[in-house]
């Protein structure tokens, strides 16, 4: 979406294929680090426009409720995917891109140029396609891209609710067998959303049995689920949540987000990568068509070494801390170093997170 808002905004003819109507709730934290701040205002969107919680405060909780505060490093703001999403896409339009709800099946690249097909049994040609298709698509499981066939562990959950939690404060609360985020987004919504292995979601009969009998024991989340009333008809959920590595470019097409390589939800920065590397996809093409970058392949060979360069290390950070957590008494150990020397988690907290971007188009 934001590269479709960049490319339209400098001119380019834009399609922008979704499957889903806007606006509409999805599985996801809903805080972004204010990195993104700078260029989402050069695109003509300001988030606090539009109600944004500008979140400064952080605590962190282990499953036995071992608790540390610190102010972040960046800090962030709180959006719903509700919003942020429509508003971004309204903004699309303005600058003339099109916008088409249709289900993309199959992407073919030969001639030198793109086939994509949709479920409405419509073609559309086009010189470059950006894959922006995010974590798990039926794409992926067309292009048979490789980390479909390794394992996909985790599960999400997420729902808003109403209740008395700060504007300015994001929680990150361990239990056994995954996380849970909570802050606030536009419109004073709490956004509660967590991840969890699937192996200790099984163990229960469904979404309410696995909250009362294992996120209730952290203090904090016992709290949620005992005084926040449900916004929600239902909590929205997602399976098949994977981390394993993927590639920025594959059969030709330009992989952006998730569809690029996902870290875990814990950093608080997947929509910030996401961000950047629409960002970065957008120049390099824009390069591209102004004839500064001469051929596809030193467009592919440029955008997959910027990615790596931009991306590799916070997607290993993210994975280290995650798996630190995950390992039950060592995080309360960690909890004790960290109680000991709170200056250590703003460090930790930057490793996962990437520079201010530029205003740049
Ligand atoms: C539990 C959880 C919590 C998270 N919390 C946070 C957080 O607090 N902060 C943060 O920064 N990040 C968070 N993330 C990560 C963040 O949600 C993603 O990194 C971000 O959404 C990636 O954006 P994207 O555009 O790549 O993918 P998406 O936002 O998933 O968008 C992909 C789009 O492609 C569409 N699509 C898929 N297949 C097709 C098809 N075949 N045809 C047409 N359309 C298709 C989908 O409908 C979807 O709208 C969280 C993730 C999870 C799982």
């Amino acid at each position: 979406m934001t590269s479709a808002v960049h490319l339209s905004k400098k001119g380019l003819t834009v399609l922008l294929i979704e499957k889903h109507e806007y606006p509409k709730h999805k599985v996801c934290g809903e805080y972004i680090s204010n990195e993104v701040l700078p260029y989402l205002k050069a695109l003509g969107f300001n988030p606090f426009d539009y109600g944004a919680k500008n979140i400064v405060d952080f605590t962190l909780s282990t499953p036995k409720s071992r608790s540390v505060s610190t102010k972040l490093p960046s800090g962030g703001f709180g959006i719903s995917r509700y919003c942020i999403d429509w508003e971004l896409s309204k903004k699309a339009k303005e600058y003339g891109a099109q916008i088409l709800h249709e289900t993309v099946t199959d992407i073919q690249f030969e001639n030198d140029q793109f086939e994509v097909f949709s479920n409405q049994g419509r073609q559309y040609t086009s010189e470059l396609v950006i894959g922006s298709f995010g974590k798990r698509s039926n794409l992926d499981v067309k292009m048979n891209r490789a980390f479909i066939q390794k394992p996909s562990p985790f599960l999400a959950v997420k729902a808003h609710y109403i209740g008395d939690f700060p504007d300015e404060a994001v929680g990150l609360h361990n239990f056994e067998g995954g996380y849970c985020g909570i802050s606030k987004v536009e419109n004073n919504h709490i956004n509660v959303c967590y991840i969890a292995e699937f192996k200790a979601f099984k163990q229960y009969k469904n979404i309410e049995e696995f909250q009362q009998n294992v996120l209730r024991q952290n203090k904090y989340l016992k709290e949620v689920f005992d005084t926040y009333e449900l916004a929600f008809e239902k909590p929205l959920s997602i399976s098949q949540v994977s981390f394993s590595a993927k590639q920025p470019v594959e059969n030709h097409i330009l992989m952006c987000g998730d569809s690029a390589g996902m870290i875990h939800p814990l950093a608080g920065n997947g929509m910030n990568m996401a961000i950047r590397a629409a960002q970065m996809v957008a120049q390099q093409i824009l390069k591209f068509k102004s004839g500064q970058i001469k051929s596809r392949t030193e467009l592919e060979n440029q955008y997959t070494k910027m990615w790596n360069k931009e991306f590799s290390s916070r997607l290993k950070s993210g994975h280290i801390i995650a798996r630190l957590f995950s390992l039950g008494l060592f995080s309360e150990l960690i909890m004790l170093l960290l109680k000991t020397f709170p200056i250590v988690l703003p460090h930790i907290i930057t490793k996962t997170h990437g520079k201010p971007m530029k205003a740049e188009l």
